[in-house]
Formats: C-alpha cells, structure tokens, sequence
C-alpha cells in the first residue's frame, strides 16, 4: 500500500447530449459504456467501466499510476458520446479524506511554486454527504490556503479543484480534456460511406459516427486502369478514423470497367455526374447487402460542378435510401481545418491517382437532366452493371 492521500487513480467521465434523452437514456448509456470498453481494450489494462449516477468511471486495476490514468484517458477522449474526460482520484466517502487528497494533489503542482489563485469546487451527486457543497468548498478551500498559502480566486482561477461526490466514493480532480461530444457510436444505426482519398469524405465519416451512426466505408478504384495508391489512402484513412468507432470495415470496388463504359456511352459533359450516380447505385446495393440504412458522402454545395444545386438533386434521384451530406453547408476552409484537428489532413494530401480523374471532361454540365442521365444509364445497361459491380467488391481487413 502507498502511503499517498490520494487514493486511487481513474477517469471521471461526463456525458454530452445524452443527458437531454428521457426514457431511452439508459440505453444510450449502455451503448457508451460497450463503446467505452472496446476502445480501452487495445490498451491491455485491467479496467472496470462503471456507470454511476449520469457520470461514467473507469476504474484502474490496483496500484495503477497516474500516467496509467492519463493513457487511458486520451483514448476515451475519441470516443464519442462524452464532453469531458478528468483523470481523477478515488477516495474514501469521508470529508477528512477528501481533504487530505485535495491537498496532496495540489502539492505536486506548478501553481504551488508561484503562488497561483485558486478555487474548490464541490457537487454532490449523493446529498447523503455530512457536507454541503458550499461546506465542503471552505473546509478544503481553507486547507489548501493554510497549506501552500495560496489565494482564493472565485472568479477565473488559475488552479481549480474538483470535488464530486458520489454514492460510493468521492471523485477529486484538477484537470480535464475535452472530449468528441456528439452521441455514441452505433445507437443511430448502420450507414456507408462514400469513401474517396480525398479531404472531405474522411471528415463527413467523422461527422456521422459523431451522431451516433456506425459506419462502413466503400471505395471506388479505378483498378486496372489506375494504381492502388488510392487504396491504400482509403485504407490509411479508415484506419485513422477506427478510433472514433472501432471495428471498421473497408470495402473496394474496382470500378475502371464501368467507369469506361460511362465514358463509350454518353455525352462528355455529363461523365462526372453519370459516373457518380453509378457509385451512389452500387452503393445502394451494398449497403441493402450489410443492412446500412444511409448513404454519407462528403458533397459541400457549389464546391465543384458535381455539387450544383442541381447535380445534388439529379444525385437524390438515382437512388431510394437518403443521402447524408454532413458537410453541405461548410466552406473548404472549414472541412480542412477538421480534418486536421482529427488526424486526417495529412493522409489525404498524399498524392494518389483518383479514379475520377480518368473522367474529367473539359466542361463538366453544371445543371444535368435527369432525363438524359437515365438515357445514358439504359444504354450501358446500369441495373446489371450495379449487381456486377456489387459482386466484385473486395473487403480490406484492418
Ligand atoms: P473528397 O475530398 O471527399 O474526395 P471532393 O471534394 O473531391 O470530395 P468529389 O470528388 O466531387 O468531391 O466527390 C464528392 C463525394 O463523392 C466524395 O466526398 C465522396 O463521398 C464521393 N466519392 C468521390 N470519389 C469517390 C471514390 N473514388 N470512392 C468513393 N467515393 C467517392
Ligand atoms: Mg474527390
């Protein structure tokens, strides 16, 4: 046994827009607290996940340190779902404990040595507690200033500590890193991702999963005509993002036949858009396959000639299940400064060769007629063509 005040250490989780949720709350919860437990298990630890009351724990095995606690916490922080993630301290139900691991755990911090202002935070999830939240915020608030001589700050203080107290223990922290937000993984649905190389899709991904879709992903390669870089970017990119949701699946499909039967088939002007409608098809089919209820693509309006107003619409109409498009309404700049913060920039900047750009006419149609899109579809017989290449998908495990 140590002889440390503080008790042991874990991670004090706080829950985002689940706690808004009524009657299915705890169903939301359960799925957090599964989604929880299968991101910490790459981490080989012993952990125990508790759900408390509209907070959730992690317990670390004994005689665990703090940096154990930290690890642990950076990689719930990409689990969606929550808002904060504290490593904290457990300790015992008991105001002279509370008081003494408050202590300790303001010893060991740099605001110590320069005399930084400070306040005691208090709350009660237990009003069993012999102390009030006010109470208990003076008696150790009063310890901390007779021990280092620190002074109180109410308002905007450099040094916060966080007291909470539960129904079987009290929780005691300073520092916290702001989780993902959003809803868990998976209580949404099922949902596939158009997956290209490129910056947009990757982020339209992250944004789906962050309200609560698991996703698969598909790609369209533009084997044999293309190289595979841009499967192995797809692959690199799935891989990246596995650690908002786990257990991805990437899917390819080799689409440089078909995408020269778009080209021997129809007017140069509306390849693009053709080709795209056969993706958004074929994704159908494999979505019907895996039961995903959606369709996500990274499509922001105006962005290029395939994301008019009109072109979105001639989109819609070349399949039934609803088309996400979490990105609609974002400017480049904006996409690109989220893929950066989760990680996923610098893989889709890498150079690779497209499969779209074995179709770039020198004027792409910026208002596509349906009507002539199904002309050019009945002629290179696309109902077949999607089964086909629905067929002929590949799966890359991770
Ligand atoms: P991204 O950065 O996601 O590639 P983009 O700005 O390059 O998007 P487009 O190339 O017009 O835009 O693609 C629009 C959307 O179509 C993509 O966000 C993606 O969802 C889908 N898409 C495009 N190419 C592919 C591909 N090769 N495989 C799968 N999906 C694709
Ligand atoms: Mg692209």
């Amino acid at each position: 046994m140590s002889m440390s005040a503080l008790g042991e250490p874990c991670v004090l989780l706080k829950l985002g827009e689940i706690v808004l949720k009524g009657k299915n709350r705890d169903l939301f919860e359960r799925r957090l607290v599964d989604n929880i437990r299968e991101a910490v298990k790459e981490l080989g630890l012993k952990l125990d996940v508790r759900k408390r009351h509209g907070v959730i724990a992690i317990f670390l095995p004994e005689g665990a340190t703090a940096e154990q606690s930290e690890t642990v916490a950076r990689r719930v922080a990409d689990v969606p779902g929550l808002v904060w993630i504290h490593p904290a301290w457990r300790v015992a139900k008991d105001p002279d404990a509370v008081l003494k691991a408050s202590v300790e755990l303001v010893s060991e911090r740099e605001e110590v040595k320069r005399g930084a202002t400070f306040a005691v935070r208090s709350r009660r999830r237990d009003k069993r507690f012999p102390l009030r939240s006010n109470e208990l915020d003076r008696l150790v608030g009063g310890a901390i200033n007779d021990a280092y001589g620190l002074p109180v700050r109410l308002k905007n203080p450099e040094l916060t500590v966080f007291i909470e107290v539960d129904r079987d223990e009290v929780f005691v922290f300073t520092d916290g890193i702001p989780g993902q937000g959003g809803l868990p993984v998976g209580s949404s649905g099922r949902a596939l991702v158009l997956m290209s190389g490129g910056i947009d899709s990757p982020v339209a991904a992250y944004r789906m999963m962050r309200r609560g879709l698991h996703v698969d992903f598909l790609h369209f390669s533009g084997i044999p005509f293309t190289t595979s870089e841009s499967i192995y970017k797809a692959y690199a990119l799935v891989r990246k993002l596995d650690r908002f949701q786990s257990r991805s699946r990437l899917w390819v499909v080799p689409f440089g036949k078909a995408q020269q039967s778009i080209r021997t088939s129809g007017q140069d002007r509306l390849a693009v858009i053709a080709q795209r409608r056969l993706m958004l098809k074929t994704a159908e089919e494999v979505a019907h396959r895996i039961h995903a209820a959606a369709l996500i693509t990274g499509d922001a309006l105006g962005q290029v000639s395939s994301q008019t107003l009109t072109n979105i619409t001639a989109q819609d109409h070349a399949v039934e299940l609803p088309i996400l498009r979490p990105l609609v309404g974002w400017d480049k700049t904006e996409i690109m400064a989220e893929a950066r913060r989760i990680g996923t920039l610098e893989i889709s900047e890498l150079p690779d060769e497209d499969c779209c750009s074995l179709l770039a006419p020198k004027r792409a149609e910026t208002r596509a007629k349906i009507e002539d899109l199904k002309q050019i579809e009945k002629r290179m017989d696309a109902e077949e063509l999607v089964v086909q290449l629905a067929d002929s998908i590949q799966e890359y495990k991770l």
